[in-house]
């Protein structure tokens, strides 16, 4: 018996050449993908409300009996409008169509129907405006869910529907189990046919949560083996190992001393490169403000006394520009080069840089993108840095990698994440965490406020320059072009005239040209700017701790991690910093939302509330982590994270227990769903 993921979906009966090529663009190919193609919802057709009762504009079904003739006229717009009226014990509703023509052939006076829809209250009572219906005996054979598929052009709901039921019929009574017996007992899983079956066409509510419970562990757990295989892989060994640890030297070119938790995850980075049979992957995650820029250095400045060359990537021009800075300032005496490369460095200047780099002479290669092209080479990259880690993917981290033979990485990332999504995101990595902060750092008292208080948030900021602090203030997006708010320009000339005349501005927003920025960023570090009004360019990683104060203008617009990204702007020197989000909303959930930030300082918990309110999406912009596109599962599933975890230390603690069949199955299920990403993932 041929695997199903190897019958193209072609010789479904009812699939010709041009359906194919449909099902394709939704990347099903096989009988196999297509029985993985899961419904993204269903219409309950089973349970029928009493219209009296139907909530206003959800989606119901009510079971009616046709009361009026139906009333079809033409409207001023050419439109046809079918209208009538249908009652059931409780009440009546009007019933709408637009434009079918076919409406008086299907429905007649006195037929009793099941409409699928919306209702809605207009001035003439209770409205469903074009709703789904049939006989009610239809339901009874369809058991009442009706899967309901996404599609793509010209392929209708009804086609994928019947293709999953011919594609259902294929499948073996015997069908192997991508999840091995003892683990499905151990977690009260069904099997796979039963869950295949259900989740399509479920009898009833329970055995379809029973199904998406099944098939959501199962994806989750699979894609925690594969990380698991991609950790193992990436460990090659390395001919970099570090001969001494110059640690203490580093320290004493800094004019602070190490936190203990800076110091930990130094010396984890410094073993895993002196005695790692592998090359180095770690993570180094810690909040906004931990000092992960100190850590970093150490770690390169060992690296680089030991001969070998380190590769230093920031997701923005910003950030690289800074990392460099303060990487040369600190090195001055050391005998250190480090070497700036961006996409705004001149051409020319980047020609001389890449000769560096090729050549060996820069020590540490700080820069955007520009350090992953072809054209940049390394002579002995022994070290590949990436910071703020969640902006890039992982081919890119790969990419970087590559320039070298088997060189030590180490990312760093200010996003706190729940622990168990951790374990998915950063599962190809070790972690350090950097669990405190520097001291003498004060709580950032946040305050949340609308613009009736705007003027006294306005004067409060006044205080704060004069005594001579400096403060942000972040306007809501120019880059989206929004009309109904204010351009970072508009906003900022209006501040000047009006709250801030007397008072040096300046203005940051990603539509400036690099240089430009520059400019700006310099004057704000050097003081001669007091207020920065910006947009979000300066979410990560801006360093000017004499900034007290961040006022952000629309906060019901951000997400909490990215707000409390924002806010580790102000904070990172030794006076006491504040944070004002301004927001007009009503809505009490949003107030909600932002109160946490008002309430806590930590970002571990900003993420985990952000993430169960918002869903991952906050924390890596679709699809930048790198990982598997999902067909079922949801990283804001906080339970089912939590079982597929529990699932993959049992598989672990008890794998002599598994037969070989049951682990390649398993295997082979793990290896499809990798591959089809494009990672390669051996056995
Ligand atoms: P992040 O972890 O957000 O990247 P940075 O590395 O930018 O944080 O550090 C934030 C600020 O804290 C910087 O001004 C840095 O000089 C300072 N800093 C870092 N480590 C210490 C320390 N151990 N003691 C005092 N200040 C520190
Ligand atoms: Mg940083």
């Amino acid at each position: 018996m041929p695997s199903l993921y190897s019958v193209p979906i072609e010789n479904l009966k009812g699939i010709g050449k041009k359906r194919a090529e449909m099902f394709n663009r939704l990347g099903v190919y096989s009988v196999g993908d297509l029985l993985e193609f899961y419904p993204s919802r269903y219409e309950n057709w089973s349970q029928i409300t009493d219209i009296s009762q139907a909530p206003i504009n959800e989606n119901v079904c009510i079971k009616a009996t046709v009361g009026s003739f139906i009333n079809t006229v033409r409207t001023k717009g050419g439109r046809i409008l079918s209208k009538f009226s249908a009652f059931d014990h409780s009440a009546g509703v009007e019933i709408v169509f637009f434009n079918n023509r076919y409406i008086n052939s299907m429905i007649s006076y006195g037929d009793t129907l099941l409409f699928y829809g919306k209702i809605t209250r207009s001035v003439s009572g209770l409205q469903m405006l074009s709703p789904q219906f049939q006989k009610c005996d239809a339901v009874s054979d369809s058991a009442g869910y009706k899967p309901i598929y996404r599609l793509t052009g010209g392929l209708q709901n009804r086609i994928v529907s019947n293709a999953v039921k011919t594609a259902l019929e294929m499948l073996p009574q015997n069908v192997r189990d991508p999840l091995p017996q003892a683990l499905r007992e151990k977690f009260s899983l069904c099997d796979y046919k039963t869950a295949i079956e259900q989740v399509h066409f479920p009898q009833n509510g329970a055995q379809l949560e029973q199904a998406r419970r099944r098939l959501i562990c199962q994806e989750l757990f699979i894609l925690m083996q594969g990380m698991l295989k991609l950790k193992k892989a990436g460990k090659s060994s390395t001919e970099y190992k570090l001969c001494k640890d110059y640690t203490d030297e580093f320290s004493s070119l800094l004019q602070f001393d190490l936190t203990k938790a800076q110091l930990n995850a130094i010396h984890d980075c410094i073993n895993d490169m002196t005695n790692g049979e592998n090359a180095m992957s770690r993570l180094v995650q810690g909040d906004v403000g931990s000092g992960k820029t100190a850590v970093a250095a150490a770690v390169c400045y060992s690296a680089v006394k030991n001969g070998w060359q380190c590769a230093f990537m920031a997701p923005t021009e910003i950030l690289a520009r800074q990392h460099h800075e303060s990487l040369s300032r600190l090195f001055e005496n050391s005998g250190i080069n480090v070497d700036l490369l961006t996409g705004a460095v001149s051409e020319s200047q980047k020609k001389i840089v890449r000769q560096k780099t090729a050549s060996g002479e820069t020590d540490i290669a700080v820069g955007t993108h520009a350090l992953i092209t072809d054209k940049t080479r390394f002579n002995n990259l022994g070290l590949v840095i990436t910071d703020e880690q969640h902006r890039f993917g992982v081919s890119q981290r790969a990419k970087l990698v590559s320039k070298g033979d088997n060189p030590h990485l180490l990312v760093m990332s200010a996003t706190p994440i729940p622990r168990t999504l951790g374990l998915i995101i950063y599962g190809d990595l070790d972690i350090s965490v950097i669990d405190t902060l520097p001291p003498g750092r004060h709580k950032i008292d946040t305050f949340l406020i609308n613009k009736s208080m705007h003027s006294r948030a306005c004067n409060f900021i006044k205080e704060q320059i004069k005594s001579g602090r400096q403060a942000y203030i972040v306007c809501p997006l120019v880059e989206e072009n929004d009309t109904d708010v204010a351009s970072a320009d508009e906003y900022a000339a209006e501040l000047m005239l009006k709250e801030f005349s007397d008072i040096p501005v300046g203005i940051l927003h990603g539509k400036m040209k690099s240089a430009e920025k520059e400019k700006v960023i310099t004057q704000f570090e050097k003081g001669e700017i007091s207020v920065l009004v910006s947009t979000t360019v300066v979410e990560v990683g801006v360093n000017v701790p004499n900034a007290t104060v961040m006022m952000i203008e629309n906060a019901e617009r951000f997400g909490l991690s990215q707000l409390h990204q924002l806010r580790g702007r102000v904070g990172r020197g030794s006076e006491k910093s504040y944070c004002i989000l301004v927001s007009e909303s009503k809505n009490p959930d949003t107030l909600d939302r932002l109160e946490t930030l008002c309430k806590t300082n930590d970002g571990f918990k900003i993420a985990d509330a952000d993430l169960h309110q918002r869903g991952p999406g906050d924390f890596f912009g679709e699809r930048q982590h790198g990982l598997p596109k999902l067909a079922i599962a949801d990283f804001a599933d906080r339970e089912n994270l939590e079982t597929a975890k529990k699932m993959g230390e049992y598989f672990e603690e008890n794998k002599n227990a598994f037969s070989a069949s049951e682990i390649s199955t398993l295997n082979a299920c793990t290896k499809r769903l990798f591959n089809r990403e494009g990672y390669n993932i051996l056995n």
